[in-house]
């Protein structure tokens, strides 16, 4: 694509990264569906192998299709590179497991997404990592978490489940006095609600299963490299800085400047660990990009809609949308999404647990099932579900306390939205 000036938003979304196809003139990017490509000679590969050369080897470590999806990404989040893999928790793994060696910690706010909480506990102890939990609502505690071994720190830009919007650049800053990356997870925001990197963040997860995909159709995950940590000055990653014995003691960092650490990701741990997102997913998601703009705008005004209604409403104690005026995060809000403040957010029921659970059995638009971003308007009760694994005090401090139901705000139209809610709430 070559154009006078740069590219608006909505343009990248449709065009960043694709070209019409060279061998056949197909407009859309096609699916390359092969595990594998034919070498131009052995110099060539040799070449491919040592990292001399860029280009496709085998489709667990990169895919024209999926190089298209990555392009694109990079380009709405102002990155320098980016990966895509098999789930937004697969990218999160590669990502610690190319920042952290065992015995390392990182800080993490304690409002993120109930599978996060659980694979940083869990999970990421086998690997000898360990997390150091903040409160989003407190950015002393931030600083309070770190220690000599932190490596990174970890947040959500709005965070899921309770539509708290975090206070990125305020965040920025410890880690930048710290000498860490800062990770934003920009799931629910994505880059047209908020750009992270604007704001002090290092490295962008997705979970591309959501509002990037958009359809609930295909999972996978993203990690964006912004280009912005300087790996050689910081010291403290050995697999940036030092020699690589996997790659004849190349040095990641010397030899792929600002976007060391996708290349890391890739060639490193996805390599090696394997969760590699499929060609057909990667076109999926590519496809729902392409209206994420529209989308987002349209996800974001029905939620306000229907956050403003059920304010008003007699069974509803409280309402947690940080676009409703009064909300404690609407500032930040207005700092870090200025076009909206997204379509997932939280309400408190009269009746607790109870009316939580004979809720999300009465709606009949609404579909009840454990996933946000879809075009159809999806509830739950995440003390019963998504969050059930961790303690009640584990849930209450992650916004999934017992009166709590979870929305993400479909496409549909608001009335048809406002008038479900409506008849189920007349109903409990
Ligand atoms: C869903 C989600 C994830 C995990 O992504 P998967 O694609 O389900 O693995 C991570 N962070 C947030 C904020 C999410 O909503």
């Amino acid at each position: 694509m070559v154009m006078e000036k740069a590219p608006a938003f909505s343009t990248l979304a449709i065009h960043a990264g694709a070209q019409p196809d060279p061998a056949t003139g197909a407009r859309a990017t096609p699916i390359y569906q092969t595990t594998s490509y034919v070498f131009d000679d052995v110099d060539h590969a040799a070449a491919l192998f040592n990292l001399e050369t860029f280009g496709n080897i085998y489709t667990r470590i990169m895919n024209p299709t999926q190089a298209v999806l990555e392009e694109r990404v990079a380009a709405l989040e102002g990155g320098t590179a980016a990966l895509a893999v098999a789930s937004g928790h697969a990218a999160q793994c590669v990502i610690f497991h190319t920042l952290l060696s065992p015995g390392d910690e990182f800080v993490a706010a304690r409002q993120l997404y109930g599978g996060s909480i659980n694979q940083f506990n869990h999970a990421f102890k086998k690997f000898g990592w360990t997390v150091a939990w903040a409160d989003a609502d407190d950015i002393s505690s931030f600083e309070q978490a770190l220690s000599p071994n932190t490596k990174a720190i970890f947040i959500e830009s709005i965070a899921n489940p309770g539509g708290i919007v975090t206070d990125i650049e305020a965040i920025a800053k410890i880690a930048k006095t710290a000498g860490v990356p800062l990770i934003v997870d920009n799931t629910l925001a994505t880059p047209y609600l908020c750009q992270a990197k604007a704001h002090g963040a290092d490295i962008i997860v997705h979970s591309l299963t959501k509002f990037l995909g958009g359809h609930g159709n295909s999972v996978g995950g993203v990690i964006v490299d912004c280009g912005t940590f300087d790996w050689i000055g910081s010291g403290k990653y050995p697999t940036l800085s030092e020699p690589c014995e996997s790659y004849n003691g190349i040095i990641f960092a010397e030899t792929f400047g600002d976007f060391a650490f996708a290349i890391a990701c890739r060639v490193l741990a996805l390599r090696d660990l394997g969760p590699c997102i499929s060609p057909f997913n990667a076109f999926l998601i590519l496809t729902g990009i392409e209206t994420l703009p529209l989308r987002l705008q349209a996800h974001s005004d029905n939620a306000a809609a229907v956050a403003a209604w059920l304010q008003t409403h007699d069974k509803v104690v409280w309402v947690n949308y940080a676009g409703l005026d009064g909300n404690r995060y609407q500032s930040l809000a207005k700092k870090y999404c200025p076009k909206g403040a997204g379509a997932v957010f939280t309400f408190g029921l009269q009746g607790g647990y109870e009316a939580g659970v004979n809720l999300v059995g009465k709606v009949n638009l609404f579909s009840h099932l454990a996933n946000i971003g879809d075009t159809r308007s999806l509830i739950i009760h995440p003390a019963s579900t998504t969050h059930s694994q961790l303690t009640p005090d584990q849930r209450r401090s992650a916004g999934a306390g017992d009166d709590v139901v979870r929305l993400s705000v479909g496409l549909e139209d608001k009335d048809d939205i406002i008038a479900d809610l409506d008849q189920a709430l007349a109903q409990i």
